[in-house]
């Protein structure tokens, strides 16, 4: 999406305090920790680092500082799913934001960089592979403000995300006049924090280093073999909790094919998402988003960007590859403060297949590092005592046993007390394909809803629940109106929030969290047509 005119837009207001913005523009009455930090760091002309888990939400350090700061913000962001993401949210929000990557035609581009010329955008997101250095040297003349790094752990081979063009970043600082760099990651070891400072040559950065204990994921680990029935074990899990939102994530495709379908015969909401699917699984994710399906059975290629607090748990039917990979995947459950279960399947099995899929053709001591990562990570899934106080320690931070939010501190197993597993019909349902192979999407998205069941049913009660439905009817129409993700009008704790508090104006439909001017103007009045009648 490009946000660069039309009535669509409305120009919000310029100038003010980070608060102002925070209030005005999102909505939200208070900073979370650390975000105050970065944004006067970089309102200063300081390059600072935030090391914040998911969902922390690291992404409004650099749109509050755009907002504030004459000129552009180049924001780099690895994927261009999240990148259209954030950008489509943004706009919705009256940012004037544009996003430059290979997909465009030559027209629009060209069109882009006109306007960026002249000044016309707050924030320009680019993806490393896209900062060639044409558009290096044409940026130079556009005003760049700072320059915001996302997920920069990405530019470390220490890290668990490398990716070589990263390294295309190195010299940006320098290059634009010792402009503000904004590095931001969820995930660092002390090393690779340093590994980034030093790479993108900051200077004496501000930082800040969240906290990564999350006390409402109740973490629960079992290890596989021994005649487990992994299968049925997440069936009968699945199945109890009907209605909730859960992602299972799976280390191969033909895993997550072969486990969706399954949990589908087995009467459960679930469609599967891996990188191969791809007519599919942009709907699947729209439909897990939205709440039609309850359960997301996935690779790790899932789950980056997603905005979606409700998630109330998370297994893991293999081993993930490391810490850093483990604590931000169980990291998407639970981002509304309330508890997630997370249940992690282990085995060394897991370790050997990982070495195999390590390239022969990489440096052998970072091959052996990867490797290392990886035992490390089955360590402390085999280990005794408390995860909670392991999985942080793994990132530097010393805490007291959870005491009470993990297996290892006497919480009572996840998975007792389930009913037994529903019978699972093995006899075909025309549309639907068989376990292996290509049986992804059948019956998936939005064409298949009679396949899916019954919608889901929210823990409100009574009519609350009934205004939910119908809140969340609007906002699909509204979304697919404008061909934009369901969350991107308002997500589910904000319409959760009206279901509740059933605003009767627009004094308080602002006071609901997620609601600001940009999205009253925009969708205020549908909203509040509806609370009306019902
Ligand atoms: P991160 O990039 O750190 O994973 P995001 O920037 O995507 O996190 O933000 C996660 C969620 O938190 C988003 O839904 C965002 O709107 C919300 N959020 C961010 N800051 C605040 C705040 N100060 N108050 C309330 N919600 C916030
Ligand atoms: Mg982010
Ligand atoms: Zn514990």
């Amino acid at each position: 999406m490009d946000a660069r005119v039309g009535p669509l837009f409305p120009d919000p207001p310029r100038g003010g305090t980070p608060h102002e913005v925070l209030r005005d523009v999102y909505g939200f009455r208070e900073f979370r920790p650390g975000q105050l930090v970065l944004i006067e760091a970089v309102l200063a002309g300081r390059d600072a680092i935030g090391v914040m888990p998911t969902g922390a939400g690291k992404s409004l350090t650099f749109q509050i500082p755009a907002r504030l700061l004459g000129g552009t913000a180049l924001v780099v962001s690895p994927l261009l799913s999240l990148m259209k993401d954030q950008v489509d949210g943004l706009a919705a929000k009256g940012f004037r934001v544009t996003v430059l990557n290979s997909t465009l035609g030559q027209e629009e581009r060209r069109a882009r960089l006109a306007a960026l010329r002249r000044g016309e955008y707050e924030l320009c997101y680019v993806s490393p592979e896209g900062l060639d250095g044409w558009l290096r040297d044409f940026l130079r003349g556009c005003g760049i403000s700072f320059v915001a790094v996302d997920e920069a752990h990405c530019i470390s081979q220490w890290g668990h995300d490398f990716r070589p063009a990263y390294r295309r970043l190195r010299e940006l600082k320098q290059h634009f006049g010792g402009v503000p760099i904004l590095a931001l990651t969820a995930t660092a070891t002390r090393r690779v924090a340093g590994d980034i400072i030093g790479q993108l040559g900051m200077h004496k950065p501000a930082g800040f280093m969240g906290s990564f204990f999350r006390p409402n994921l109740k973490l629960h680990g079992y290890r596989k073999g021994d005649g487990r029935e992994v299968r049925d074990e997440i069936l009968r899990y699945a199945a109890a909790r009907r209605g909730q939102s859960g992602i299972v994530y799976c280390l191969s495709r033909r895993g997550v094919e072969g486990l969706a379908d399954f949990l589908r015969r087995g009467g459960v909401r679930a469609l599967p998402y891996h990188a191969g699917l791809e007519r599919e699984r942009a709907a699947h994710q729209d439909a897990f988003v939205s709440g039609e399906v309850d359960v997301m059975v996935a690779t790790i290629a899932f789950g980056m960007g997603i905005d979606k607090p409700d998630i109330r748990w998370v297994v893991h039917r293999d081993m993930p590859r490391n810490v850093e990979g483990w604590y931000q995947e169980i990291g998407r459950a639970g981002r509304d403060g309330a508890d997630a279960d997370c249940l992690l399947y282990y085995s060394w099995a897991d370790v050997i297949t990982y070495e195999r899929f390590l390239d022969p053709e990489t440096d052998a001591a970072i091959n052996a590092d990867v490797q290392r990562r990886t035992v490390e990570m089955f360590r402390l899934a085999d280990a005794r005592g408390c995860r909670h106080r392991a999985l942080v320690g793994y990132f530097g931070e010393k805490i007291d046993d959870c005491g009470s939010a993990c297996d290892g501190c006497g919480r009572p197993d996840a998975l007792a007390d389930l009913a037994p597993a529903p019978a699972v019909t093995r006899r075909r349902r025309r549309g639907e394909a068989s376990g292996g192979g290509a049986a992804g999407g059948a019956g998936g998205g939005r064409g298949g809803r009679s396949a899916l069941g019954a919608p889901p049913v929210p823990a409100l009660a009574g009519a609350a629940a009934e205004t939910f439905q119908r809140l969340r009817e609007l906002r699909r129409t509204l979304a697919a109106e404008e061909g934009v993700p369901a969350y991107v009008v308002f997500n589910d704790a904000t319409l959760r929030a009206m279901a509740e508090l059933r605003p009767r104006n627009e004094q308080e439909l602002l006071r609901i969290g997620g609601v600001g001017p940009a999205k009253l103007q925009r969708y205020g009045g549908a909203f509040l047509r509806l609370l009306r009648e019902g």
